[in-house]
């Protein structure tokens, strides 16, 4: 598995690795309001800490869940957050700009989704210097520092010509959505093993049926 890919098995059965390149997009894969709500994986605050020992924010120095600490009212602002992510980042990928499209589609014309995000933006996780000197997590890290992290990088990438390497799979009924950080920015496909496959395949038969 590449670093910070997730192995997800899809509704027909493929498994795959996806990486979102982002580490606030990857909370779209813990799930959201339905019907994503089926793909809930944080359904208790002790559930966060297991997902995110395996998120993007361990790439660097990888986390213990023992070293996660949320409480209910964190998981309902993280959940809010994610939720705000699912009503916001398919209009952004699509490009189209934020405000008009939230208002056109009979969302939160009062700018709630600005500020739930601009709120989320706290405190970050910290690390220190143990007693050999060497780089640990100042623990615990708590759901608020998750939520920061998130946020941070979600402004840093919504907020910034990023926006325009926001992306979702070209899949049909493939609704993953990534941060596109390749070089050329010519990322299409959630990942080569599942739609990229389906595509060439399709395209295979499509040369080989048409006379
Ligand atoms: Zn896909």
């Amino acid at each position: 598995m590449t670093s910070g890919a997730r192995r997800l098995t899809s509704p027909d059965g493929v498994t795959h690795t996806f990486d979102s390149g982002s580490f606030a997009l990857e909370l779209l894969l813990s799930g959201g309001p339905p019907p994503w709500d089926r793909y809930e994986a944080w359904h208790a605050p002790e559930d966060v800490a297991g997902w995110i020992a395996g998120s993007h924010l361990a790439l660097e120095l990888p986390i213990a869940k023992e070293q996660v600490k949320v409480g209910p009212a964190e998981l309902k602002r993280l959940k809010e957050f994610r939720a705000v992510l699912w009503r916001i980042i398919p209009v952004l990928a699509d490009g189209k700009p934020m405000p008009g499209v939230v208002a056109e589609h009979g969302l939160s014309p009062t700018g709630n989704e600005l500020d739930i995000i601009n709120q989320a933006v706290g405190p970050l996780p910290r690390t220190r210097l143990n007693p050999t000197g060497v780089k640990q997590w100042q623990t615990p890290i708590t759901g608020t520092q998750i939520l920061g992290a998130a946020a941070r990088e979600l402004v840093d990438l919504i907020g910034t010509d990023q926006v325009k390497r926001l992306r979702m799979c070209e899949g049909a009924d493939c609704y993953l959505m990534f941060h596109d950080t390749s070089r050329p920015g010519n990322r299409r496909w959630c990942s080569m093993q599942r739609c990229g496959n389906r595509h060439k395949v399709g395209t295979y038969r499509t040369r080989h049926h048409t006379p």
